[in-house]
């Protein structure tokens, strides 16, 4: 699916806007947030997704996945609880081959309805000419992920995620429910520790992605992914950790 923007394209020379920071769309009220997490905290994660299906339509739930690493893990699930959950792939244009067969084979093996989700052709055609990945990754990550995901978040109630505490510092601080940009986050594995992902995984016997035997743990995009530990591997040598969508 193409992201579609009120601009006609610009000429080729331009640059795209500066990175998307403003809030979009309207959420729930602080109050309602806390009484969600109040509701959601004390269930695991299966009882939490079964309850969000209680709660909110597969309509009005946005469920994105990265077709990384470990995602075989959280699609199960989401699979298993809600079979016709529509799944948004943000294809940045700069995925490994690997996470594109990947990709269409999650979507064959639990039968998947995956949608994609991209930046317009031109503001990627920049990214490419203008290196942006190199000079300005923040800026590269905001276009080719962060803004045509924000120009579909005003589509739905509730962002479902797949984060957990112990993957990173930012993470490690998120509750199950929370405001972000004015879209309700809804993290119902944030507090599945590694242990428990992993046993999962061996139980149901779920496909990593190929690069995983090659020692690749997080799996991004060809220019900010190498082989290591957890998330070491991306944006090696530079300060950033996050690509700003759960920012
Ligand atoms: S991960 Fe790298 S190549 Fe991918 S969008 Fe971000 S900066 Fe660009």
């Amino acid at each position: 699916m193409n992201t579609v923007y009120d601009a006609k394209p610009a000429p080729a020379t331009a640059a795209p806007d500066a990175p998307v920071t403003a809030p979009l769309g309207t959420g729930p009220s602080e109050a309602e947030v806390e009484a969600l997490n109040a509701r959601y905290l004390p269930l695991n994660f299966e009882a939490r997704l079964k309850q969000l299906y209680e709660d909110f339509a597969p309509s009005q739930v946005l469920v994105t996945s990265s077709f990384a690493a470990t995602s075989a893990y959280f699609l199960h699930i989401v699979s298993t609880i809600k079979p016709d959950q529509t799944i948004h792939f943000i294809d940045t244009g700069y995925h490994f081959p690997e996470t594109v067969q990947y990709r269409q084979y999650l979507i064959d093996l639990f039968k998947l309805t995956v949608e994609d989700v991209r930046a317009e052709d031109w503001k990627h055609q920049f990214t490419i000419d203008d290196k942006t990945y190199e000079k300005d990754p923040d800026f590269c990550c905001s276009i080719n992920k962060v803004e045509p995901l924000e120009a579909i978040k005003p589509n739905y109630k509730v962002w479902m995620s797949s984060l957990m505490h112990w993957q990173t510092d930012h993470r490690a601080g998120l509750p199950v429910f929370e405001l972000r940009r004015g879209v309700l986050k809804f993290n119902p594995m944030i507090d599945v520790t590694r242990a428990e992902r992993d046993a999962y995984i061996a139980e149901h016997q779920l496909p990593f992605h190929p690069m995983v035997a090659r020692g690749y743990s997080s799996i991004g995009c060809t220019h900010c992914t190498v082989a290591g530990e957890g998330r070491s591997g991306r944006w090696l040598g530079k300060p950033k950790t996050e690509c700003g969508l759960h920012l």
